[in-house]
């Protein structure tokens, strides 16, 4: 999309009446609801998570307890780059073990949640200036079945993962999520799933739920950014000194956060967390973006 179109959006950021195109091309399925789905960044962290009973998967619970029940969910993992954008569209997703050096019982977990054809179509078609494709060979990778796993485990809501497209800067990833805003009043639940800090060539496994003075500096600059609804110095975190740098080593985690801001409405109430530190250099903050409450 082209830079003067992201910036005039910019200035009617959060206007719901910017719904009216991405609504037009919206399956049948997908009936307007009463309510807007909140939508949520959350950090993932590791995919032990799947399994395990801690802080965190108790925090993602807590987070989504009482919203609506999805009529089917987006995933924007950070685990999915490609070039283009793409949406899963088969019926059965497969459950993708993109990771080593976890324990048997994690590779042989699965989250036989399906997919929804009908519901990637809508998404192909409900953007009219990125051209979204129809994937049917990823699945569910584990920044996705890891957080789903504690929070459905009946796995009977379809899932659906938007890919990331690797060339393109913070801004467009930013405005596709605005673009995606109309699935909210669908009762589709949004999630983008990574982690504000992010540095695994730092990671201290004798700092298990600290983290360095940079990344919760950075992580605090990013919360308090967030909580102001400064979006424009969120997309800017190149601007925002060396703990950005450092935080942020490869952008892969970080833009998940980005398609949920641009979910964000004006009548929405932003609320975070699970807001600690892990290994040094990993932040789990997560953020709740909702228009009923914000707890
Ligand atoms: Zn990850």
């Amino acid at each position: 999309m082209k830079r003067r179109k992201f910036l005039s959006t910019m200035v009617t950021s959060g206007s719901v009446a910017a719904l009216g195109s991405s609504l037009r091309a919206i399956g049948e399925e997908l009936v307007e609801q009463d309510e807007m789905m909140p939508a949520f960044f959350i950090g993932h962290g590791s995919p032990m998570n799947a399994i395990e009973d801690n802080v965190f998967t108790r925090g993602w619970r807590a987070a989504m307890a009482n919203i609506p029940k999805p009529t089917a969910i987006i995933c924007v993992s950070a685990h999915w780059l490609t070039r283009g954008t793409w949406v899963t569209a088969m019926q059965k997703p497969r459950t993708i073990h993109d990771f080593h050096g976890f324990p048997q019982k994690l590779s042989v977990a699965s989250y036989s949640a399906p997919g929804s054809p009908g519901v990637a179509t809508a998404v192909s078609q409900a953007v009219a200036d990125v051209k979204i494709g129809l994937d049917q060979k990823w699945g569910l990778d584990h920044g996705t079945w890891s957080v789903l796993m504690p929070v459905f485990p009946n796995a009977e809501i379809p899932v659906l993962e938007l890919s990331m497209d690797e060339r393109q800067p913070p801004s467009w990833h930013y405005e596709l999520g605005r673009m995606l805003v109309g699935f909210r009043k669908r009762g589709v639940l949004i999630i983008g799933s990574g982690n504000i800090v992010h540095n695994l060539r730092l990671l201290n496994h004798r700092m298990p739920n600290t983290g360095f003075d940079w990344a919760d500096a950075f992580n605090n600059t990013l919360k308090s950014l967030i909580l102001k609804s400064d979006h424009r110095s969120i997309i800017d975190y190149n601007k925002l000194g060396r703990e950005a740098l450092k935080s942020i080593p490869t952008p892969d985690h970080y833009f998940p956060l980005l398609y949920t801001l641009g979910l964000q409405t004006k009548a929405d109430e932003v609320s975070i967390f699970n807001d600690h530190s892990v290994m040094g250099s990993i932040s789990m903050t997560s953020v709740k973006i909702s228009a009923n409450s914000p707890g």
